[in-house]
Formats: C-alpha cells, structure tokens, sequence
C-alpha cells in the first residue's frame, strides 16, 4: 500500500506536468571563473533501486588498462615502494613505484611485484648443509623466523635436501655444528603449480610449520608457511597481467637517466610508466612521450601532471594513455603559494576529463583527497581513477617506521619537492636537480597510522559504493553518462553549508567526524 502511495507520488513526472530537475549541470557548476575544491560542492541524490554491492568500480587507469578499483598509490618514496604496490594490485587498484632511487633499486621493486605469488614466498631465505646452528641463529635474530630450507649449494634454486625447525637445534649446546648433522631430512612438499588452496590444504592437514615448493628436479621455487595461512586467502578483484602477474607502474623522469630507468624498468615486466613532472606541459615530456611510443609500442604511458585543457592537448598529440591531474592541491604541497601557479582541483579534474574524453583518454585526479567523499566527488566530476598520497602513507605497506608522539602512533610523509626528498634525489619532478638554490614546492610532515591497506582499501570501496547508491549510479561509466547528460546534478554550497554539512553544536562527540579511518584528519 506505502509502495502504491510512493509509486502515484512518481506521477508529478508524468510528461503532463513541467519538470525541472534541481540544481545545475556539471557546466553550470564550474562555470564563471572561479576554482572549486571537492568541497565547493555536493552532487544531489538520485534514485535508488539497487544495493551498494550492486556497485561495480571497474576503470580504465589508461587507454588499454582497467582495474577494479579506482585508486592509484602515488609514487612518492614515503608512499609507494613493493609491500604498497603489491597491496594495491591485490586490493584492485594500482601502485607506481616512486624513482627517488637508484634505478637498480627501483627495478629490483619492480621485479619483486611482477615475482610475487599471493601466499607463495619467491625468494626465501635458505642455507646450505656447510652452514652452522650459528649461522641459523643469526638469520632467527635478524628476520625472527625459523624453518630454514637446507639446498645443496646454501642458495635458492638448488636442490631441496632437507629443512632445520628450532626443535632440531633447541638443545644443541655446540652452535658449531654443521646443520647437515641436525637437519631434517624427511620433507613435506608440494610441486611447482601447484594452487594456493590446495597448498594451504597440504599445510593444514601436514600440521608442519612450512612447506617448500620444488620442481620436477627437486630444486627450490618457493615456500609457504603456516603462520601466513590466515593471510592466504584469495584477491577476486587482483590487478593482473595476461600472464596473472601482479601489474605495477613506475615513474619516471624527463631526465637523460630516465631513457637506461626505462628500459630497465621494461624488461623488468613494469605495466605502466608515469612521466612524473609537476607541470607536465613541457618540449621533454612531449619528446619523452614520443621516444617511448616508438621504441615501447606496448607500454602504457600517463603524462602529466596537467591542469588545462591547452597542456592536455599537447601530451595527447604526444601519445599519452592517460593524464595526471593536479597542480597544487596535494596535502603537502606548497606549489601555489610559491609559484603562484596551479588550479582548483576540481575545476582542474572537470574540464580536463571533459576534454580527454573526447580523445578516449582517462584522467587521474591527482592529489587533495582525504575523505570517501573526495573520493566520490573526483569521479562524479569525470576522473576514471583516483592519485593518493596521503591517505595511504600512514598504513603499514607505506615504507618507513612508526613512532610515537605524544601518544600518537605516526608514520613520516613527505612532498617530493620538500628540501629533504629533493636532496635525495626527488627533484627531478622539478626541473631543480641542477640549480643550486633550491625552492621548495613541498613540505614533510607527519600522517596518522592507517592500520594495513587490507583493511583500509575494503573500507574505501564499501564508502564508495554506498556514495554511488546515493548517487544513484551503479558503475562509474553510468556516473559519467549522468554527469556528461546533464542527469547528475550538482549544487555549490555555501561556507555556512559547509560548516553545517559537518559534525556542529555539541559540545563534544565520540566516533569518526568523517566516516571512519578519517577522525584524526578532521578539516
Ligand atoms: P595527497 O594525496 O593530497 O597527499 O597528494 C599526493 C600528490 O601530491 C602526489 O601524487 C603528487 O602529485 C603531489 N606531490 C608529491 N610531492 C609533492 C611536493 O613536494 N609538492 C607538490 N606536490 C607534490
């Protein structure tokens, strides 16, 4: 009966009556001159008749690339290094190497991505039978793990002739003593190709700590171990290459070094290549871009970074496969105020992916996201995928350590044109590496502990797909449809609605201001 009321109030549509749809259209909003932030505006509901896991995310990061997930780690070297980018291709989204490294460095994390087997370790620490309880001592202290894989020749790859737990050598008083006299000899193993379930089964039903993986000559390839079983379980949404290798990108400059990265990279298996550059709109990306199509016909390039229509143009003409969108809105970034350079971010994303797609190219907003609703508002706006830096530097896959400060457990992030990241080797981002006073367009600070991306990532997409239901668009292409037919409809809001949009008049609350993982990141 409420269901019949609800249906008849849907009558005031009837092609009868005169229906102006609320609010404005997406140029309506951006029009007349002045930069809108994410938070500048709202986009209104729409009609809801499905639920959030009806939402799918799937996008195209570039031309010929999709993932599941619209997120991207940023590469930056307090950001993005093997244990992110590996997270972020299990979770659905992307991880870009940062090149604040040597290049034997960043290709050695390249590899470590296109290497790994979710559950299977690749490259486990092995001795040989010349070896003594001290050495195996040495690697328990250092990596607090035991089970070590005995090989003939003391390297990976050799043949497998036993393993040493700690029960073989608790009570053994001689650290001296070769471990060919106190290993054990008797081996549970599985072939090589074999699948992570049935592995997990063996290791379950075996009740042994670890189990080495060989090959058809009984050669070591891997190992599993019993205190990862909890973490083995499957990624449905993994990004993956044709031959079901994690896919990574890397970043690059537009530097002579960039051409020796490059090739390195390539032959290391990398997916993508970012030409990392503030103002991307330059004679070297432009030749950078070329030099790749010609000599790398198969790898993805996204140029940038850009922020008008006139610097896309270029790098499209160019060949890129996908823009990078943001000039100044990163969080810690100070590149408008010193350069007096830039743009609005969502200014800067709407009329650039408006113009992209004319050319079938996705754009990355890039920068200046720290809420689900950020999220949400960059892709309402027209961005395929999202850039983040900060938001992910505080979890545990983020490189560095954490420490306390004032009862805070936090984690150091830093802009890569902050002095400290530039004197390491971060400049090349800004045509600076050569200048001898250098000007900093970044600052380093100090992000909260996120938890670990297993976690945060499953939190971000249940955000979004709740946002999309409110939207009323189950897919990010059907958001784009609405937004491109003027169907999503958008309002500006005011200060004063901005200030009543969030948590205001208690005295004090308990919970998340914004959402969840966000409390500690209030506006
Ligand atoms: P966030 O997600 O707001 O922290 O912004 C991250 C983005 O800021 C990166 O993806 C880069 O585009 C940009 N960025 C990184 N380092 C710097 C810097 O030192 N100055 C300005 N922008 C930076």
């Amino acid at each position: 009966m409420a269901h019949d009321a609800i249906l008849e109030m849907s009558d005031v549509h009837h092609p009868d009556v005169e229906f102006q749809p609320d609010g404005n259209s997406s140029d309506q909003i951006f029009e007349g001159g002045t930069g809108l932030t994410y938070r500048d505006y709202l986009v209104l509901p729409g009609y809801i008749d499905f639920h959030p896991s009806d939402v799918h995310l799937e996008t195209r990061v570039t031309r010929n690339i999709s993932i599941h997930r619209p997120m991207i780690s940023s590469p930056m070297d307090t950001v993005t290094e093997d244990r992110m980018a590996i997270a972020m291709a299990l979770l659905g989204g992307l991880g870009v190497v940062h090149y604040n490294n040597t290049l034997e460095r960043q290709v050695e994390i390249v590899e470590k991505v296109k290497r790994y087997k979710n559950g299977f370790i690749e490259d486990p620490i092995v001795l040989g039978p010349h070896n003594t309880i001290r050495d195996l001592d040495m690697i328990k202290h250092k990596y607090n793990f035991s089970g070590i894989p005995i090989t003939e020749d003391g390297t990976r790859n050799s043949r497998l002739i036993g393993i040493v737990t700690n029960r073989d050598v608790d009570f053994e008083k001689d650290r001296t003593i070769r471990l060919s006299e106190v290993m054990t000899r008797e081996v549970v193993t599985a072939q090589e190709g074999i699948s992570l379930v049935d592995a997990n089964k063996i290791l379950k039903s075996s009740k042994k700590g670890k189990l080495p993986i060989i090959n058809e000559s009984g050669q070591l390839v891997a190992l599993m171990c019993r205190s990862d079983l909890k973490k083995n379980q499957e990624f449905p949404y993994a990004s993956k290459d044709s031959q079901k290798r994690l896919m990574v990108g890397a970043a690059i400059s537009t530097k002579m070094e960039a051409y020796d990265r490059l090739d390195a990279l390539y032959r290391a298996g990398v997916d993508i290549v970012i030409i990392d550059s503030a103002q991307g709109n330059s004679n070297y990306q432009i030749q950078t871009i070329k030099y790749i199509k010609k000599h790398y016909p198969s790898l993805e390039v996204i140029a940038g970074n850009v922020v008008t229509t006139d610097q896309c143009l270029n790098l499209i003409r160019a060949g890129a496969d996908a823009l990078r969108i943001g000039m100044g809105p990163g969080s810690i970034c100070i590149t408008q105020d010193v350069m007096a350079v830039g743009r609005a971010q969502a200014t800067a994303v709407y009329y650039t992916a408006k113009f992209a797609r004319k050319y079938g190219v996705p754009v990355i907003a890039d920068g200046g996201i720290s809420t689900i609703g950020d999220l949400a508002n960059a892709l309402a706006i027209g961005a395929s995928t999202t850039m983040m830096g900060s938001m992910f530097a505080g979890t545990q896959e983020a490189p560095g350590d954490y420490f306390y400060e004032n009862g805070v457990r936090l984690k150091k992030y830093r802009g890569m044109a902050s002095l400290e990241a530039m004197e390491a080797g971060g400049d090349k981002r800004y045509f600076s590496e050569d200048q001898e006073v250098k000007v900093a367009q970044g600052v380093a600070g100090f992000v909260v502990d996120k938890g670990s991306m297993m976690q945060f990532v499953p939190y971000l997409v249940q955000g979004l797909r709740q946002s999309f239901q409110d939207m009323g668009a189950r897919s990010i292409s059907e958001l784009h449809e609405a937004l491109y037919s003027g169907k999503l409809r958008f309002e500006k809001r005011s200060y004063s609605a901005q200030l009543q949009g969030s948590v205001h008049s208690l005295h004090s609350f308990t919970g998340p201001a914004l959402g969840g993982w966000e409390q500690n990141n209030r506006r």
